[in-house]
Parts: C-alpha cells; structure tokens; sequence
C-alpha cells in the first residue's frame, strides 16, 4: 500500500514541467532556437562573479571538514549574522542573528513554517495568481487552502475578497511580491490597506493572523519600491530564497525569518525548527551557508532582464495583448486573445511557442511567460505571438 495523497502528487505531474520537457523533445527535432519556450523560471544571468571567487577562497581557506561537514540545525552563526547584518542596513530594522533560520530555498522555508501553524481546522490563504506549490505545501501540512480571487486588471490585492475570506480558523495569509506569475510589485499602499482589514478582523477574532512573505524575487524589481513587509505588518514571517536573487536555484540556500517582535516570536521560531526537523529539513548545504556568509551583501544585475522585460512589454502591447504591469520578478502574466488560455497555449504549441496557462496559478483567461531567456529568442517569438492574436482575432 502507499500513501495514496504523495501517490497523487508524484504521478500528476506540473503543466510547467509537462511543457517544458515537451520543450525539449521538440527542439531534439527542430533545433533550440526554433522553440520559443517561455514556460520554466530558470534565472537566464549568471551568478555574479564574486560568488564563484568565494566558493573558491572557502576551499582555501577553511577547513575541509569543516566546509563540507554538518552544521548547526538552524545554520552557522556567521551566516544569519550576515543576513541580519545586511537586511538592518538596507531597511533600518533591528533583526539578530537567532531570529534566522537556514532552508535549502524558499520551498521548505514555506513547508516548514505553514507545519508549524497548522493546527486543526486551521486555514491559509492565498492571493491569487499564486505560485502552484503553496496549495500541497498547505494541505499535506493540514491546513486548508483558501484562494482570494485576482484584483484583475492591475493584480495588486483584492481586499474587499480578503475581507469576507478571513474565519476565525485563519492562521496566515501568504503573499508573495513581486509575484509569479503576474510580474506585479504590491505597493506600500496596498499593503498598508491590507495591515487594515487584517488588524480589524483580528479585533473581531481575537487570535493571530500571520502574513507569511515568500520573497524569492524580493531583488528583481525594476525601479520601483519593493516594501520590506515586516516593517509593515510586525507579524509577519519572512521566507526568503537566493535561487533568483543570486541565480543559485539548484544550490537549495535561503531562510526564515521570524521577527523577535512578531507575536509568540520564540515559540513561532522553536516551532518552525521543529516542524523542519520533522521534514528532514535541517543544516542547509554547508559550503553554501559559508558562501552566503560573505555574500549576503550581493545584489543581481538586472540589466539583461529588464531589456527582456520592456521587449516583451513592449512588443506584446503593441501587438494588442494586454498584460499586468510587469514590475518585478521574470514574469509577464497576459490576458488570453479569444479568453480561453488553455485553447491559446495549444495554438501556440503548434507553432513551438510555449506559454503556461493560468489555471494552475489560480487565474483561468491568462497566461503566464517567463523572460528570463535570450533576448534573441524574444525577438523571433514576437512574429509568432502576431500571427496568433491575428488568428485568433479573425476567428
Ligand atoms: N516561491 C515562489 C513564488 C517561487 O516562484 C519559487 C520558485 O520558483 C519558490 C517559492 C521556490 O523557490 P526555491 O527554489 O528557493 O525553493
């Protein structure tokens, strides 16, 4: 017998994943630069150099065992020094060394803390468009998913939906800015309207609601604010990742933190450590916490994304297509020509063009295309998405 839930998950695999590996075969048959495959969010820059030159000072100068051996279950004080180091300089605020913890990536940063609110009956929310993974993530920690529709044109938040979602049983409302798949930046604004309707139902309820921050793209914004949360609303958990931040996607590094000012802090904080070590999910990869320890300071050069970015923008616009504003992350979210996204996206298999619809994100009738791919490939895929909205239109 197997667990028939894990079963599921396994065998049913992801659209994303599902087209990209189509991607794939097709280019055995047609060539790469003849499949305009927008469909996976793999950073397209190189890490910057001084990462690379640091894993190389790391091998020298520290002790083998040491660099490849275990470290603490929550991750080597030097790193969390760093990062805390580096967050109080760039936003004002006092974190500390012990209000971090290590994960491999935001992934088990999110399971472990939504384990670590879940008690029975509990429920979290997610704004749509979200990114797929939170709805397992949520449910196989026991908690149930609850989905605020989009705030569709400008994908910030609907809060008259967030309003009339929140129950007594709601344990935290994730966000994540700037999103995947719509590319928006939630406004200082918007999520200080939010602080309101939470802090408000709080009052009604009288028990905790947490803002669970994931922030994988929390440094690819172009140009525009992207508000530190916890300064916002203290009781937030912040999730963070380097997969995108520093293009290490497959190196697993990143963490929680928990705000010693947010409510329960140390509990919340023992409570999460003890929902990763359940998961397995202790002593992120070593080599990588002593890497970070020299490069939490490191920011990416958005430069070679935002030139895809306002291509893409651009071109598409022009065309016709109207997307949400495309602020940040690497993502355009478009409205599907004819309404129907998963009709658009076979139309455009047929022509090697592959773009995820955003059913699986919780937004049906869009699209979503990841840029961070050549700015060659964009150039020739734009004759492409012409002729379809032309097809399309003329139907
Ligand atoms: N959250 C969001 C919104 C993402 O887009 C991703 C990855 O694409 C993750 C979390 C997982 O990130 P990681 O690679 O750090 O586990």
């Amino acid at each position: 017998m197997l667990n028939p839930k894990a079963y599921a998950l396994g065998a049913n695999r992801s659209s994303i994943r599902d087209l990209f590996e189509y991607g794939c075969r097709r280019a055995a048959v047609v060539g790469r630069e003849n499949v305009y495959d927008y469909s996976l969010g793999n950073p397209s820059i190189p890490s910057p150099k001084e990462v690379d030159e640091t894993i190389r000072q790391v091998l020298q100068d520290t002790d083998s065992l040491l660099v490849h051996g275990y470290t603490s279950a929550v991750g080597d004080y030097d790193t969390r020094k760093a990062i805390s180091d580096d967050l109080n300089h760039r936003y004002g605020v006092q974190t500390k060394p012990e209000e971090f913890f290590l994960t491999c990536g935001a992934a088990p940063a999110l399971v472990s803390v939504l384990r670590a609110l879940a008690i029975p009956g509990g429920e979290v929310l997610a704004i749509a468009p979200y990114f797929p993974e939170y709805k397992p993530f949520a449910e196989e920690a026991g908690l149930a998913f609850r989905v605020v529709p989009p705030d569709i044109p400008s994908f910030q938040i609907n809060l008259t939906e967030v309003e009339k979602r929140i129950t007594p049983n709601t344990q935290a409302i994730i966000l994540n800015s700037p999103n995947n798949p719509s590319g928006v930046v939630y406004t200082r604004e918007t999520l200080q309207a939010l602080r309101r309707v939470i802090t408000d139902k709080i009052m009604e309820y009288g028990h905790t609601i947490y803002i669970l921050s994931d922030e994988p793209y929390r440094e690819l914004a172009y140009g525009v604010e992207v508000p530190f949360i916890p300064q916002i609303y203290a009781d937030t958990i912040v999730c963070y990742s380097y997969s995108k931040s520093l293009s290490l996607p497959g190196e697993r590094i990143g963490y929680v933190y928990v705000p010693g000012n947010c409510t329960e802090s140390k509990r919340l904080y023992a409570a999460i450590a003890g929902a990763a070590r359940a998961c397995g999910h202790v002593c992120a990869p070593s080599l990588w916490q002593k890497v970070i320890a020299r490069c939490a300071h490191l920011r990416p050069d958005l430069e070679r994304y935002d030139r895809n970015r306002r291509a893409l923008y651009q071109g598409l616009t022009a065309i016709g297509y109207e997307t949400a504003k495309p602020d940040g992350a690497f993502y355009l979210f478009v409205k599907a020509p004819g309404g129907d996204a998963n009709a658009f996206s076979e139309l455009a298999k047929e022509k090697d063009l592959l773009v995820v619809p955003g059913d699986s994100f919780g937004c049906p009738g869009y699209f979503r295309l990841c840029y961070c791919v050549s700015y060659d490939m964009i150039q020739k895929s734009l004759p492409v998405f012409q002729e379809l909205y032309r097809q399309i239109k003329e139907a």
